[in-house]
């Protein structure tokens, strides 16, 4: 069922299946090759497995749009059509191993080929979301140096802007239907492009890509990942966390330019052989959602609490999936009350899953594993993962620290690379022995981890250290709350206190808000000790978001002690 690297560059053994975590703890022992490219040494060996006809018919990459357009490509055809792609960045635009490749494209199929061309190439691949602005592209441009750029019609003319600054980029390819001038036709050019390439050795430490974080706490830092870090790295987030095996077909929603779209819509089901599902929407639609996955055999959906929080608010119990076996989600903290939704209605478990663009997944509860709600899991077998004092101290189960995962004497090998041309910042996630993730958290008796908040989010009200996450998941519980933020806020008395601000379900916009202030503290008070009650609230139509749909509280908080 599952698959095993070995040192040889990707001969693929027959493995052992697992169903508890200690079991996977203890055989999950990853090898590293010398030489590992993603692209020759899974892609293409699925391929050979697919001709053998020992590979389920399920396609490799399924991609539909709300205009009822489909493709389906096999793992051959994704070869040859990458093959070509490759062809074009490396005689058309001139680019060598280690240049980079900066790709802003919405969900579309061109997307996964250009993932897959960088890698036969060497090139580092530079995802971005198609919400940048002219100023965004400029920054990205000029940080990364990027020698090409490729993209759509829509960002064209912001690329156009400022390219006279940008001395680096020396190509950009067009993904349209029409010319433009100055752009090469990424359409014409892989019409007649050869579709023989053979993929270049590359190193297992050589660099594969650069995501951005998703900038939820500041600027969004590059982060680089090698071949190994996130081509081997993924592997248990494929095999254990998503439960893939090569006759699932995943639907992973996220935006493809955020790392989670390496994770879960390219590198994780690839290296089990499922397939990657993609419908391709304009914005994310509640309803559209819950049609794919009735109408589609998906068997895997990944998403992020945002989106659970938006399906929840429809009936669930009309909706007849027609294959979904496994949800997963991750990005941010998932409400034990919105776990629990989805569960009564679709009679399905959600797993959690924690990790950052830095790292691969930390933590996860794992398919076998108890479901804690409201808790991460246990750290993945890749990672040692420890709760911190601000001396290295390994604090005991219950006690809120740092979440870091031991580096020394081994930097684990899915860690990433660095911050691009940023060695001091790279240095500032290391205290002694640990890479401190910048989160808060502890660990249970059960050795089950529990996030309390980004570092900075923690709120400190009157001594007690009161995490946004506790707040927000209780107030989810009330039938008025859709989602809500929680922040601190100043207080002449205690300096600070939690406020909270919260998006209102429709039936509950007409009630008197005082009186639903109220009653919402007092179900608080109720639900989670009286402490961490809001006790300033605001009702808002939306909350400030990341593109990946993470809730910006530093935004919020900044507004409330700037009022001072
Ligand atoms: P930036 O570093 O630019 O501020 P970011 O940290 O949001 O942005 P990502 O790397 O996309 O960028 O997100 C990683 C962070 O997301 C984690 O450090 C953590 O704070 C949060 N996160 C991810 N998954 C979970 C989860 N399951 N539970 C709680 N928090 C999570
Ligand atoms: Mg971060």
């Amino acid at each position: 069922r599952f698959f095993q690297y070995t040192n040889k560059g990707g001969t693929l053994l027959a493995p052992q299946n697992f169903s508890d975590y200690e079991s996977i703890k203890q055989q999950y022992k990853p090898e590293i090759p010398e030489y590992f490219n993603f692209a020759r040494d899974v892609l293409d060996k699925w391929t050979a497995v697919e001709k053998e006809g020992k590979r389920p018919t399920n396609p490799a990459f399924w991609w539909v749009n709300d205009n009822g357009d489909e493709v389906r490509w096999s793992f051959e055809e994704l070869g040859v059509l990458s093959r070509k792609v490759a062809n074009v960045l490396f005689e058309v635009c001139g680019l060598q191993k280690g240049d980079r490749v900066i790709l802003i494209l919405p969900r579309i199929p061109e997307w996964w080929l250009v993932n897959m061309a960088c890698m036969r190439t060497g090139t580092i691949l530079i995802p971005g979301t198609s919400q940048l602005t002219a100023k965004d592209l400029l920054h990205r441009l000029q940080m990364s140096k990027a020698k090409c750029i490729i993209t759509d019609d829509v960002l064209a003319p912001a690329v156009d802007s400022i390219e006279s600054e940008c001395q680096f980029l020396k190509s950009k390819l067009l993904v349209a239907e029409d010319h433009k001038k100055g752009w090469l036709s990424f359409k014409e050019l892989i019409k007649y492009a050869s579709a023989d390439h053979s993929c270049v050795n590359t190193k297992h430490q050589d660099l594969m890509s650069a995501f951005f974080t998703s900038g939820t706490t500041g600027s969004p830092k590059m982060t680089e990942h090698s071949h190994s870090s996130h081509g081997i790295g993924l592997t248990v987030t494929g095999r254990y966390w998503l439960d893939l095996t090569s006759s699932d077909i995943l639907w992973n929603t996220s935006d493809t330019g955020w790392a989670k779209s390496a994770w879960s819509s390219v590198l994780a089901p690839w290296i089990q052989g499922a397939c990657v599902f993609v419908h391709h929407m304009p914005r994310f639609d509640a309803r559209t959602v819950l049609d794919s996955l009735s109408r589609y055999p998906i068997t895997t959906v990944c998403s992020a609490p945002t989106a659970y929080r938006m399906l929840v608010q429809h009936d669930l119990t009309s909706c007849k999936f027609k294959s979904l076996q496994h949800c997963v989600s991750a990005g941010e903290p998932i409400n034990p009350e919105v776990m629990g939704k989805w569960k009564t209605q679709t009679g399905l478990d959600i797993y959690e899953g924690y990790g950052q663009t830095e790292t691969v997944l930390v933590c996860g509860t794992f398919k076998g594993m108890q479901i804690k709600p409201g808790s991460m899991g246990k750290p993945s077998p890749d990672y040692n993962v420890q709760i911190i004092d601000e001396n290295c101290n390994i604090l005991p189960p219950g006690e809120e620290g740092d979440i870091a995962i031991k580096v020394k004497p081994k930097k684990p090998f899915c860690l990433f690379t660095g911050y691009a041309d940023d060695p001091e910042k790279t240095d500032s996630t290391i205290r002694g022995s640990f890479y401190i993730t910048g989160d808060r958290g502890f660990v249970d008796e059960d050795g089950y981890f529990w996030f309390v908040g980004r570092a900075d989010d923690v709120i400190n009200s009157a001594g007690y250290r009161i995490g946004p996450f506790e707040v927000e998941s209780a107030l989810t519980e009330h039938p008025a709350v859709v989602e809500s933020a929680a922040v601190s806020s100043p207080d002449p008395i205690r300096g600070e206190v939690v406020k909270a601000f919260v998006v209102l379900a429709p039936d509950y916009l007409s009630q008197d808000p005082e009186k639903l202030i109220t009653e919402l503290q007092d179900h608080v008070k109720k639900v989670t000790a009286p402490y961490k009650y809001p006790r300033k609230m605001e009702f808002v139509q939306q909350l400030p978001k990341t593109v990946s749909g993470k809730i910006k509280r530093n935004e919020l908080r900044k507004k409330e002690w700037e009022k001072i």
